[in-house]
């Protein structure tokens, strides 16, 4: 390629303003001719965000805690959010009907909550045996996936945003070894979305036990087995303390993203420079959260090992197996049932074909170079 001089690449691409102070001034002075503009640039709108998680929950409600500042930050004060935890003013699970109906302009959580209103929402939180964190953020900002979002959501009026991901998760606690498919017989494990459909195939029972009853339960003997998210939340929760082994891998969350949702019309409502902040800052979260749970994970599954004594077990190859044939069928019942799952599908695995067979020469060749 041709290498541009200053000058010329700064014609070529437009940036005229960054080429000296008077076409900047030119710039402003034009937008500012009108009343309009000023009156609306000193506009302050203070909004609310519903979430999901527990107030402060580590990285989850930490990271909206983040979001919020940085948004409050970039707009000068002109945007505020007031950020609500889980049932600090609406029910966790009601989030997504609180921003609809516009009690809230904004929610944080993930689409498989709302899988009883929207099921096809459920390609773009994770489905199990389904894309990986990258390929998921691959598909959904550079490979056509958010405009299918879009369009799911705008019925509701809201507009979704990948604001976070969990990374791969863990497979679970369990008080009894999975040595093949026959020992989830009988077992009520907490597990939610389309596995805790994929654990009732294989004679068990997947029960959406909330975060917060979990480890009473589970003590209680009401569950024989839950997962949770990874080894630092997972420790946080203290599981170690009541189960005997630690599985993995979280086939059933291989990538959960994490979803802004926003109210289509209180967005609409922006100035286009709030709206590039809200932009900017789900972005900003969508890289933060993935990168924190990556690092803690890191961190505390050395110390569920090494300080814990922790059974770390991988599910047998066979068990792996038959999960991921009862996932299939799973899944082939959502499309078959639903038409905009079926369409989301395909462009699902058209992509995931595509990038998958880019990473076995990538990332899959060299994790097993690594081997030696
Ligand atoms: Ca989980």
């Amino acid at each position: 390629m041709q290498k541009l001089d200053r000058r010329s690449f700064i014609q070529k691409s437009g940036v005229a303003a960054l080429a000296g102070g008077s076409a900047l001034i030119a710039g402003c002075s034009a937008e500012n001719k009108g009343e309009a503009p000023a009156v609306q640039s000193q506009k302050k709108y203070e909004w609310r965000i519903v979430t999901t998680w527990s107030p402060h929950f580590p990285v989850l409600g930490e990271g909206v805690d983040q979001f919020a500042q940085w948004v409050k930050n970039m707009s000068q004060g002109r945007l505020s959010i007031q950020v609500y935890g889980a049932n600090e003013l609406v029910p966790a699970f009601e989030s997504f009907e609180a921003v609809r109906q516009g009690t809230a302009q904004m929610s944080h959580g993930a689409a498989y909550y709302w899988a009883g209103k929207v099921p096809a929402g459920q390609f773009f939180s994770t489905v199990p045996f389904g894309m990986n964190t990258q390929q998921m953020n691959a598909w959904l900002i550079a490979g056509g996936g958010m405009k299918l979002w879009e369009d799911l959501y705008a019925p509701f009026n809201l507009i979704p945003f990948a604001a976070g991901n969990t990374g791969m998760q863990m497979g679970g606690w369990f008080n009894k070894m999975i040595n093949s498919i026959s020992d989830i017989q009988g077992l009520k494990m907490r597990i939610p979305g389309l596995g805790s459909k994929v654990i009732n195939k294989a004679g068990g029972s997947g029960l959406a036990t909330p975060g917060a009853e979990i480890y009473t339960n589970l003590e209680r003997g009401v569950i024989d087995a839950t997962e949770w998210i990874g080894p630092y939340h997972d420790y946080l929760k203290g599981f170690h303390k009541i189960a005997k082994y630690y599985y993995y891998p979280g086939w059933h969350e291989p990538g959960t993203v994490l979803e802004l949702a926003v109210n289509k019309t209180a967005f609409e409502g922006l100035p286009a420079d709030l709206q590039d902040i809200i932009r900017a800052g789900a972005a900003r979260l969508n890289a933060q959260i993935l990168a924190e749970f990556d690092a803690k994970n890191g961190e505390y599954l050395a110390k569920l090992i090494n300080e814990n004594h922790v059974n770390l077990l991988k599910f047998p190859d066979d068990v792996l197996a038959t999960f991921k044939k009862y996932s299939e069928e799973v899944i082939e019942e959502l499309i078959s049932s639903n038409a905009d799952a079926a369409k989301i599908y395909t462009s699902y695995t058209n992509f995931r074909k595509q990038i998958s067979a880019w990473e076995d020469i990538t990332t899959h060749a060299y994790n097993e170079a690594l081997k030696g």
